[in-house]
Order: C-alpha cells, then sequence, then structure tokens
C-alpha cells in the first residue's frame, strides 16, 4: 500500500463532507495526513492539584466526585457543572458553558482529564470546548499537545485522532528514504520515529529530534529531485556545442561603446566556456543594478548567432524589452545579426511577420515578453535563451521557455541579488556567475531619508538639478484617487501637483493603468528628453536606462520592500553625474524605520538583500506568487540554511556515485524519484 496515493476516505469517519473540508486543507492522502505537521504544541501535562496557578490554563487529572448539573440561561445558554476531586484530593468544580451534553460523560467515579482556566477563589477550572478527555486516552491531553491549523468540521479533536489512528494502522507503510549511513552520520532518528514524534512528543527533546530529522528528509529530497533532473538531462540530452573563435569574441568586445569591466568580462568568459561545451549551460548570473548584465545577455545571443543558431531574450516588461531591442540591435546589426521584438502589444500583420521571420531563421536575436512564450511561436533553431530579472518569472514560465529550443543553453540575470544560501536551495546546483564591479566612473548616488514636511525643500532639490539639465523620477504607490488609502500619494493627482511645481519643465505621467503604446510614447520622450520629469508608479522599477536622470524621489517609500526600493535607486546613477535618491517617507513600524536606515547606510543589493530576508522572509522578498521558491512543509530556508546546505552536498555526492543507481540501500530513492516524475526518461531502461 502506497500512502501518497491512498485517499483519506479509508479512515473512519471521513465521508464526502469531511473529505472536502480535508481537501481544503491540502490533505487528500494519507500521507498528506501523516505530514500535516503541526505549527505549535501546549504542554498540557497533568499537574498536581496543589500546583495549579490562579487565572492560568491548567491540566489535571480528575475523578468525577457526584452528580452533574446543568443549568439552562435562557434558549441557547447553559452552564454544567460536576465537582470533582484531583488525584493529590483538592475538590473542586469542572465547569461547562453551552456544552449540557458533556453532562452524560460526567458520571460519578468516571477519571478524566481536563484542561482550562483555573479559579482560585471559586476553585473551579472553566472548560473549553475539546478539552475534556477521558482517562486513557493520550493524545489530547496529558501531555505535549499538537496544535494544527483546522477549519469547519475538521475540530482539533477529530485530526489529532485521524493522525493518531493513521499513524498507528499505517507507520509500517512508512518507508525509510535516508540511507543508513547518513542517518547514522549525522545521528537522525529514523522516519516512522520521527513522524510519531512530530505529532505526539514525549519530550521536547524528542520533538527537537524529530523536527531535525524531517527537516533533513524535506531538503534532501528536494535536493535530489532538482539534482537528479540536470543529471538525468546531462546524461540524455546533449545540447548545442558552440563554435566561437577568439576573433569573434574581440570582435563583439571592440564595437561595444566601452571596455567592459573585469567582472564582465570574467563572466564573459564563464559563458564562453559552457556555451562551447555540450552540457547544456544553466547559469546564473547575478549583479546588482547597473553593473552591466544586458551586454552579458547580447553576447550569449551573440554567440548563438555565430554557430548559426538562435539567441532568445525574455524580459518582464514591453518598456524594457523595446530598450533591450534597440541597444541590442544598435550593437549587433552592424555585426550581420538581424534583431526582432515580440511583444503582446504588437499590431496582427507585424506579429505574425516577426513569427514567420523567427520561425524561417531570418531573426537572430529575438527580444521579447511573455509573448514569446505562447504556443504559436516557433523557433527555426534557439540555442539559448535567457531571462532577464529572472525573479519576475515563475517556474513554469521558465520551463516552457526553455522548451522553445533542443536543450538550449539557459541563461538567467538577476538584478535582484539573492543571497548565496538562498540562491543554492533554490537552483540546486545551478553555476553561479557575479559581476561584482560597477562600470569606471560611476558616482556613488546619495541616499536621504526625508519625513514629509520635507518636501517642498526636496522639490526645490530636483528643480535645481533639472536647472543643470539633468531628468528625474518621481515615484509613488498608488495610480489613481479611486484607490484611495489614507495619506498615501497617487500619481494622478502627483502628477496634477507637480506640473505646477515644475512650471517650465515637461512632466509626464507613467502607470500600469496606461495603454502600452502611450507607455511607450512617454517613455520614448522621456528618453528623448522631452520630459524633465517622470511622474510613476513602480512600473519603471525594473531596468529601465536613462543615464541622463540623476534624481529619484520616492513618495510614501514605506510601502516599498528593500528589494523594491533598490531597484528603484538603480533607475538613477547611470551617467556621468551624480546622483540623488529621495525616500520620504513616515514609517510606523520599527522594522520599516530599520528598512529606510538600511538604505541610507548600504548601496550594496547583497547586503540589503540579507537584511530584507532578516526583516521580513523570503516569500515577501521575492512577492509570494512568482517567486519560484518552493514552499516547505517543516523546513526553514532562512534558520535552517545549515541544514539545506548539508543536504545539499550529500545529494552530491550520493547521485554522482555509480552505486546509487543500483545498489538496494539506494532503491527507496531511486523508486521515490521515479514516483515523482523525475526519472522518466531512464523508465525504460
Ligand atoms: P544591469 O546590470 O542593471 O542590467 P545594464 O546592463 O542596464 O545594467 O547597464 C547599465 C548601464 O551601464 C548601461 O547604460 C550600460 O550601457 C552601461 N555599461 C555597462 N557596462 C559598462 C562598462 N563596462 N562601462 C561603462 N558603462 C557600462
Ligand atoms: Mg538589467
Amino acid at each position: 500500500m502506497t500512502l501518497g496515493t491512498t485517499p483519506v476516505s479509508v479512515l473512519p469517519g471521513v465521508g464526502p463532507q469531511r473529505l472536502r473540508t480535508l481537501g481544503l486543507l491540502g490533505i487528500s492522502t494519507l500521507l498528506d495526513l501523516i505530514t500535516y505537521y503541526p505549527f505549535r504544541y501546549e504542554d498540557r501535562n497533568a499537574q498536581p492539584g496543589r500546583e495549579l496557578v490562579h487565572g492560568s490554563r491548567v491540566t489535571v487529572r480528575v475523578t468525577v466526585d457526584g452528580a452533574a448539573g446543568v443549568k439552562y440561561r435562557g434558549r441557547r445558554a447553559s452552564t454544567t457543572i460536576a465537582p470533582v476531586v484531583t488525584e493529590d484530593y483538592r475538590r473542586l468544580h469542572a465547569v461547562w458553558f453551552n456544552q449540557p451534553y458533556v453532562k452524560d460523560q460526567l458520571k460519578p467515579g468516571r477519571k478524566v482529564t481536563i484542561t482550562g482556566k483555573y479559579d482560585a477563589n471559586r476553585r473551579s477550572i472553566t472548560v473549553a470546548t475539546h478539552d475534556f478527555v477521558v482517562a486513557g486516552e493520550t493524545v489530547h491531553s496529558d501531555r505535549i499537545v499538537p496544535v494544527y491549523n483546522v477549519k469547519a468540521d475538521i475540530t482539533p479533536k477529530l485530526l489529532r485522532n485521524l493522525i493518531a489512528q493513521s499513524v498507528k494502522t499505517y507507520g509500517g507503510e512508512i518507508p525509510e528514504l535516508i540511507p543508513l549511513q547518513l542517518r547514522q552520520k549525522y545521528r537522525l532518528i529514523d522516519r516512522l520515529e520521527a513522524i510519531r514524534e512530530i505529532h505526539f512528543p514525549h519530550t521536547s527533546d524528542t520533538l527537537h529530534q524529530a523536527r531535525r530529522r524531517l527537516i533533513f528528509e524535506e531538503f534532501f529530497l528536494f535536493q535530489l529531485k532538482l539534482q537528479a533532473f540536470r543529471w538525468v538531462h546531462r546524461h540524455e540530452q546533449p545540447g548545442v556545442a558552440h563554435d566561437v573563435t577568439e576573433e569573434a569574441l574581440a570582435q563583439f568586445a571592440e564595437t561595444l561603446p566601452f571596455a567592459m569591466t573585469g567582472a564582465q568580462r570574467r563572466v564573459a568568459q564563464e559563458i564562453v566556456q559552457d556555451m562551447r561545451g555540450k552540457t547544456p549551460m544553466n547559469r546564473l548570473v547575478q549583479g546588482d543594478v547597473g553593473s552591466g548584465k544586458t551586454v552579458l545577455a547580447f553576447l550569449a545571443a551573440y554567440i548563438a548567432f555565430l554557430s548559426g543558431h538562435q539567441g532568445a531574450i525574455l524580459v518582464p516588461t514591453e518598456i524594457l524589452a523595446e530598450q533591450h531591442f534597440r541597444a541590442a540591435a544598435e550593437l549587433l546589426e552592424p555585426l550581420g545579426v538581424k534583431c526582432a521584438l515580440l511583444v503582446g502589444s504588437q499590431k496582427d500583420k507585424e506579429r505574425k511577420e516577426v513569427l514567420a521571420e523567427i520561425e524561417a531563421g531570418a531573426a537572430n536575436v529575438i527580444i521579447g515578453t511573455h509573448a514569446l512564450l505562447e504556443e504559436g511561436v516557433r523557433f527555426h533553431s534557439l540555442s539559448v535563451v535567457i531571462t532577464d530579472e529572472q525573479h519576475r518569472f515563475g517556474v513554469e514560465q521558465r520551463s516552457i521557455f526553455r522548451q522553445k529550443g533542443h536543450a538550449p543553453d539557459v541563461l538567467f540575470m538577476s538584478a535582484t541579488p539573492i543571497p548565496r544560501t538562498l540562491a543554492m536551495s533554490i537552483f540546486g546546483d545551478l553555476d553561479v556567475s557575479l559581476v561584482d564591479e560597477l562600470p569606471a566612473g560611476r558616482k556613488p548616488i546619495q541616499t536621504f531619508w526625508i519625513t514629509p514636511d520635507k518636501e517642498e525643500r526636496s522639490l526645490r532639490f530636483v528643480r535645481s538639478e533639472l536647472a543643470k539639465g539633468r531628468q528625474a523620477y518621481v515615484v509613488c504607490p498608488l495610480v489613481e484617487e479611486s484607490e484611495k488609502i489614507e495619506g498615501v500619494v497617487n500619481a494622478t493627482d502627483l502628477y496634477e501637483m507637480l506640473k505646477d511645481w515644475f512650471a517650465g519643465f515637461q512632466v509626464g505621467l507613467m502607470h500600469g493603468k496606461l495603454r502600452p503604446t502611450e507607455k511607450e510614447d512617454v517613455m520614448r520622450r522621456f528618453v528623448d528628453n522631452e520630459i524633465q520629469v517622470l511622474v510613476s508608479t513602480t512600473v519603471i522599477e525594473v531596468g529601465v536606462n536613462v543615464p541622463n536622470t540623476t534624481v529619484m524621489m520616492v513618495y510614501n517609500a514605506e510601502r516599498f520592500g528593500l528589494a523594491q526600493l533598490h531597484q528603484l535607486r538603480g533607475r538613477v546613477g547611470r551617467g556621468e553625474h551624480a546622483s540623488t535618491c529621495i525616500l520620504m517617507s513616515k514609517p510606523d513600524t520599527e522594522a520599516g524605520e530599520e528598512r529606510m536606515k538600511a538604505m541610507v547606510a548600504t548601496q550594496n543589493g547583497f547586503v540589503l538583500a540579507e537584511k530584507d530576508l532578516e526583516l521580513r522572509g523570503p516569500g515577501e522578498f521575492f512577492g509570494v506568487r512568482q517567486s519560484g521558491i518552493p514552499d516547505f512543509k517543516i523546513g526553514d530556508l532562512l534558520h535552517d540554511a545549515k541544514i539545506m546546505q548539508v543536504a545539499r552536498d550529500e545529494v552530491q555526492s550520493c547521485i554522482r556515485s555509480p552505486e546509487f543507481w543500483t545498489l538496494p540501500n539506494y532503491s527507496q530513492l531511486v523508486e521515490y524519484l521515479k514516483q515523482e516524475k523525475v526519472l522518466l526518461e531512464r523508465a525504460g531502461d
């Protein structure tokens, strides 16, 4: 019997209604049920009657010592009172509100365990629903008791019963997945024991051992899936070995309007080496905003072209796609490369033409938004897929993109620096390159945190920059008044106000509700310096490059995350002039203040990312939905980072040893990989 495929309805008492509610909790199989871990525990070990503390929650074993009575007050309200005596002979009253039916279970002489609030003056214990247990049952009381998230007709008591019952009945079916030598090496208790203890711990120490073991297991299996997947691909699907000469690379470097930084040259070499090999590249390029990752994307696409293939660059917004397209055309067309742009707002006719070029191989380097992922987009011979701002895309989107080619080289660019430990846990053995150097001559960006009463002074400063011929971004959280939130600035009103403030200069308005053509038009005018001040929401957050802009002023900065603020700040400081970032904010939490201080203190995106993780946790940092970060049941990427590291290393040496695939010691794991469909390709051999 496989717990992972056996529905919970095999348990007595689970009918269609409860099955539905359990489904809402994410529980449909027995495996889901036994791995539905408590989110906290309550110590309900029974106390002697003489140690009860007034006003606190207590658990005692008592014997019913006389007839229980029910008093009704009105239609619904009732009080049930039973005289009881503790094991050390203290006389008390147990009281239940609105549960008249408990009276039937309170026959004189019966031994029960109750948990509730103790009142020393009345010598009573008020017992809540479900907290009353007939002696002899040990899952609900008289021990450390698990507390689960529950819903509707799935009460805490019922859930505890279901879990206790399935562990007891089906425990023997729980396979041990971690090889013996690893369990010995790290002193991990076995799986069945761990599952028993995580639900119904004997002591806080056994609970700790259970957690350790289950976290290791979760991370180990996660790493195994990740790494085995790549291992399988590595052996069965050779990629394109690109042919690229040193002369061609030198020619590319010469075409650039600048000399590459040392970091760019180093990463370029890493990419070239990967692409020369037959094993598909799987590389993440991390570099702070403005470190110059775009040319590396162009280089990879150019290498594909040199070998007669195509390269595609996926970006999250149309603004960015157009900007990259222009830059790519300028750089690569003199080298004989045909660039193409594919975005959602293109007219049918134009779109058809572009699609035809892509399919025929007439277009060599293709830049686009999500439109690239649509079914109708077929490539002639796509050998490298590049995802810019990778954190903006979900796992599925990245995998669809990859499938547009045949085992293509894969390159991710990330301007939102992911702390190393986290990157490792998300991507397994993905190779990571760092562009850890900014182009020379960049002036640092001065960052100021001001309170809203200094608004006028800041605007005067902005005007002085405009007078020098510079441009400015002014960013705020909302688009228009209809979304009004007390004290939060919206772009539409701000635009009206700033038009007056900056009389003599052109002010533009940009937000997500504009039509694509309108956005494009505003952006182009800003790039051409027809507009000097751009009032905007965070749509300009990623990638936009207008080097003449020297001021980034942010209203309600407390409403943005650190990563976002850092991205926004990265829009300035891209040219030869000194730049300023003004964060206007009055945070109402301590963490909010910490964020502002961190922004002022450092310009290092990695430091900020670590700080943000610390203040908010990984989910929020990446935006919960599209983060691509797996949701772990018990492990925590922040607190258990060490365990993840160990799991990763162990998996690495495990699957590299030939024994892994043959020895009985590992057969459960190989079985597991088949179940998880990781080993589909190998199923035939
Ligand atoms: P990001 O890493 O944030 O994507 P970009 O690739 O957009 O950064 O580069 C930011 C700006 O720096 C662009 O204007 C780009 O042309 C310029 N740039 C890139 N590399 C260099 C370099 N080595 N020297 C000077 N300017 C550079
Ligand atoms: Mg970029």
